[in-house]
C-alpha cells in the first residue's frame, strides 16, 4: 500500500504519505515516552545515594516511627537510603503558616517510605507534592457546589487526603501520632501512601500495580471476597478492622494496608489470604520478622 501511495501519486502524495508517516511517528514516540515515565521498564533501579546520611534522621525516625524498629539494620539503613531519595524528589509544603522542620520531613518520609521499602521500583511516580497542615484540614474541594448539580455532603475535617492528580495532603499532628502508635492499625501516612501506590495505574481500585501479571487473578478473587466479608461485618458492628474500608475497594486497600504494618499477627489470624496477598506485594512479612 505505501509503495502504491509513493508511486502513483507523484510528488504531492509523496510528500503528504512522509508526513503521514512522520506523525504516526511522533506521536507512537509521544505514547512510548508517555508509557515509560508511568510504567519504568521492569528493570529500572532507583539510584540510591552514597553520601552520609544526616546524624539527627536516625534519631527521628528512632523517636518518631515506631515500625521501623523491627527492622534490621540493614534495611534500616535502607529506610533513611529511601527517605533521601523521597525529600530530593518530592516537593513537600507547608501549609496555614507551618514550618517545615527537619522532624516533620524525615518522619512523614520515613512513614511514606515503609512502604517502599522492598519494593522493585521503589518510588511514587505519580507523586507531585505532599501539603502538611498544622491540624486537621478541609478539603477545598468539597467547597464548592459540582457544576453538575450533583449535592455534596458538608465539608468536614480530615486527617490525610490523596488525590488522583498527584497530591497527597496531611495533618501533621496525626502523622506524628500514627508514627508514634505502633499497634492501633491507624496511621495516615500509609494510608494515604497507599492510595498513591493504588493509583499508580491511573485507577484507584485497590488494585496496585502486580508482578507478575497473573497475580491478578488470585489478588482479585481474594480482595473481593474479604471485601465483601468486611463490609458484612461492618454492618453486623462484628468487624475489627477499621469499618472506613467498607467505603469502597480502594479504601478497604488502604485500610488492609495500615493492619499489615500496624497489626500484622492479627490480621494473618483473622484474614491470612490478604495477608498472604499483601505480603507479596509489599514483599515484606511484619509478622514473621
Ligand atoms: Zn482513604
Amino acid at each position: 500500500m505505501l509503495k502504491t501511495l509513493f508511486t502513483s501519486g507523484g510528488g504531492g502524495v509523496v510528500i503528504l504519505g512522509a508526513a503521514v508517516l512522520l506523525t504516526v511517528a511522533i506521536y507512537g514516540a509521544m505514547r512510548l515516552v508517555a508509557l515509560s515515565l508511568r510504567y519504568p521498564p521492569l528493570g529500572a533501579r532507583v539510584r540510591l545515594r552514597a553520601d552520609p546520611i544526616p546524624p539527627e534522621w536516625a534519631a527521628i525516625v528512632e523517636r518518631n516511627v515506631v515500625l521501623a524498629r523491627r527492622l534490621p539494620p540493614a534495611d534500616r539503613e535502607r529506610l533513611l537510603r529511601l527517605v533521601q531519595v523521597f525529600l530530593d524528589e518530592e516537593p513537600m509544603e507547608g501549609c496555614n503558616g507551618l514550618e517545615l522542620t527537619e522532624e516533620i520531613r524525615v518522619t512523614i518520609a520515613a512513614q511514606a517510605s515503609l512502604l517502599l521499602l522492598k519494593l522493585r521500583y521503589p518510588r511514587y511516580p505519580r507523586l507531585k507534592r505532599i501539603l502538611v497542615y498544622p491540624g486537621t484540614f478541609v478539603p477545598h474541594r468539597l467547597e464548592a457546589p459540582a457544576p453538575t448539580g450533583a449535592i455534596y455532603q458538608a465539608p468536614v475535617p480530615e486527617l490525610g487526603e490523596a488525590w488522583g492528580s498527584g497530591t497527597v495532603v496531611l495533618s501533621w499532628p496525626s502523622s506524628l501520632s500514627g508514627g508514634r502508635n505502633r499497634s492501633d492499625a491507624h496511621n495516615v501516612v500509609l494510608h494515604e501512601f497507599a492510595h498513591e501506590l493504588d493509583q499508580e495505574n491511573g485507577v484507584a481500585d485497590g488494585v496496585p500495580i502486580l508482578e507478575p501479571p497473573s497475580s491478578y487473578r488470585v489478588w482479585g478473587y481474594v480482595m473481593g471476597q474479604h471485601f465483601t466479608r468486611h463490609r458484612q461485618l461492618v454492618e453486623q458492628a462484628a468487624e475489627k478492622l477499621d469499618p472506613y474500608g467498607a467505603t469502597n475497594r480502594a479504601e478497604f486497600f488502604a485500610v488492609v494496608t495500615e493492619a499489615f504494618f500496624e497489626q500484622p499477627h492479627e490480621l494473618l489470624r483473622e484474614a491470612p489470604e490478604v495477608y498472604e496477598e499483601l505480603r507479596k506485594f509489599y514483599n515484606q512479612d511484619p509478622a514473621g520478622g
